[in-house]
C-alpha cells in the first residue's frame, strides 16, 4: 500500500465519501469560474483517468473492504469522458461494494444510450445542469446545450428513472434580469420533467468570465430575494422540502452525499481543483486541494507520481469549529451541538441559541426553519463569537 502524508492524514476507519472532480467540458459556459478545460483532448482524458483509477483503487486498499457510503462525480462535464472512460472510473469506485448513494453529473448535450447500463449498475442518481427552458437564457448563458439538445437530454434522464429507478436531480440557474420569467421557466421544468431533487441558484457574475465583461443588469439583492421567495414558495406547495438554501427533495430524496459535507463528515476528493476533508485520529482536521492543472496532473503521473500536486492545510480547533457551523447551519440536517461542544470543550449557552431567529434546538441539533436558512450567515456569527 502506498503510505504518504495526504492518505496518512484520513482515519479510513470512519465511514468515508469519494469526490472525483471531472475537469472537461465541451465548451465553457459564459458565467462559468470552476476549474474545467474545453476542447477535451484524447490524450490527456486517457492520461487523466489512468492517474485517477489508480489513485482510487489505492484509496480503496485503505478502505479495508468497505464500500464508499456515498460517492459523486462532478465537474466539468462528466460525459465528455465517453463510456469507456466512466465506466473505468465507476468500477473503481465500487471496487469495495457500490455505493448507498452514487451520483454523477453530465449535462444533458452528453447523456446518450451508451452510458445507460453504468446507471443499472454504478449510479444511483443523476445531477443534470438543466439550468433553463428558455432558449434565449440558454444562450444569455453561453450554454453547450441549446434548448433541443437539452430537451432531448431530459427525455433520456426520464426514460433512465423508468427503467433503473435512477434519482433525478435537476439544476436551474435564476435571477438573469428583467427580460426573463424565471417562475414560469422553472414551472416548465418541474411539470414536463418529473424529478426527485432540485438545484435553484442565482446567477453570480465571477470574474474573468464572459458574462462579467459583458456587465449585464442582473437583480439587486431585493430583487433576487423576491424572485427566489416565489420559486421556493412554488416548489414547497408541489411538496419539495427546502432543505439547504439552494436545494429541494421530495421526501427521503435529500443529496446524501452533499448532506454530508453539510454535516461535515470526511469526504476524500480526486483529480484537479478536487478538495478533501480528512479527519485525523487525532481528530485533526485537514483540508487538501489538488492544484487546479489536467497539465500538473497528467505530468505528474508520468514521472510514476500518486497524489502529488496538493496543497493542504491542518485547521486548528477553532477553524474546524467554525467551518462545522458555518456548513451545519445552511440544511435542515442541523447543526451537532454534542460534536461542536467535543471539538471546542465549550458548551454554547442554552440562553444564546434559543434567542437565535429562525432556528430551534431539537435533539441535540441547532436546526433552521426557512426563514432561518436565509440567516444562516448571521446565526453563525453569534456562535462563533462565543467559542
Ligand atoms: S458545463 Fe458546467 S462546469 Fe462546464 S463550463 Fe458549463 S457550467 Fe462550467
Amino acid at each position: 500500500m502506498v503510505q504518504c502524508a495526504f492518505l496518512d492524514s484520513f482515519d479510513f476507519s470512519k465511514e468515508t465519501s469519494i469526490y472525483i472532480h471531472v475537469p472537461f467540458c465541451l465548451s465553457k459556459c459564459a458565467y462559468c469560474a470552476f476549474y474545467s478545460l474545453s476542447g477535451c483532448r484524447q490524450t490527456e482524458m486517457d492520461a487523466y483517468t489512468d492517474r485517477l483509477v489508480n489513485e482510487i483503487l489505492e484509496v480503496n486498499r485503505h478502505m479495508d473492504g468497505r464500500p464508499y457510503c456515498t460517492a459523486f462525480i462532478g465537474g466539468g462535464n462528466p460525459g465528455c469522458l465517453g463510456q469507456e472512460r466512466l465506466s473505468r472510473i465507476a468500477d473503481a469506485v465500487c471496487e469495495n461494494g457500490r455505493p448507498a448513494e452514487f451520483s454523477t453529473e453530465m449535462n444533458p448535450e452528453s447523456l446518450n444510450g451508451e452510458f445507460f447500463p453504468l446507471f443499472e449498475s454504478h449510479f444511483t442518481r443523476l445531477s443534470m445542469g438543466v439550468q433553463s427552458l428558455d432558449p434565449k437564457a440558454l444562450e444569455f448563458l453561453g450554454r453547450n446545450s441549446d434548448l433541443a439538445s437539452t430537451l432531448r437530454g431530459l427525455e433520456l434522464s426520464q426514460k433512465l428513472h423508468v427503467r433503473y429507478g435512477t434519482d433525478l436531480s435537476y439544476d436551474l440557474i435564476t435571477c438573469l434580469g428583467s427580460w426573463h420569467d424565471e417562475l414560469s421557466d422553472v414551472r416548465k421544468i418541474v411539470n414536463e420533467y418529473p424529478s426527485d431533487h432540485l438545484s435553484v441558484y442565482a446567477l453570480t457574475l465571477e470574474e474573468n468570465t464572459p458574462l462579467y465583461r459583458r456587465n449585464p443588469v442582473l437583480p439587486d439583492a431585493d430583487g433576487q430575494y423576491s424572485i427566489l421567495n416565489g420559486i421556493w414558495d412554488y416548489l414547497e406547495s408541489l411538496g419539495f422540502e427546502h432543505y439547504e438554501v439552494s436545494n429541494f427533495a421530495r421526501p427521503g430524496k435529500r443529496c446524501a452525499h452533499n448532506c454530508r459535507y453539510w454535516a461535515y463528515e470526511q469526504y476524500i476528493g480526486l483529480g484537479p481543483a478536487a478538495a478533501s476533508t480528512a479527519f485525523g485520529k487525532d481528530g485533526k482536521v485537514t483540508r487538501h486541494v489538488f492544484r487546479p492543472s489536467v497539465k500538473d496532473y497528467v505530468d505528474g503521473y508520468a514521472r510514476g507520481e500518486l497524489f502529488s500536486g496538493l496543497e493542504s492545510e491542518a485547521l486548528t480547533d477553532r477553524e474546524a469549529a467554525e467551518e462545522q457551523i458555518l456548513m451545519g447551519l445552511r440544511y435542515k440536517g442541523g447543526l451537532d451541538l454534542k460534536r461542536l461542544s467535543e471539538r471546542t470543550h465549550k458548551v454554547i449557552d442554552s440562553r444564546i441559541i434559543a434567542a437565535i431567529e429562525g432556528f430551534e434546538a431539537r435533539d441535540g441539533f441547532l436546526v433552521p426553519d426557512d426563514s432561518g436558512l436565509m440567516t444562516a450567515d448571521a446565526a453563525a456569527s453569534l456562535i462563533v463569537d462565543e467559542l
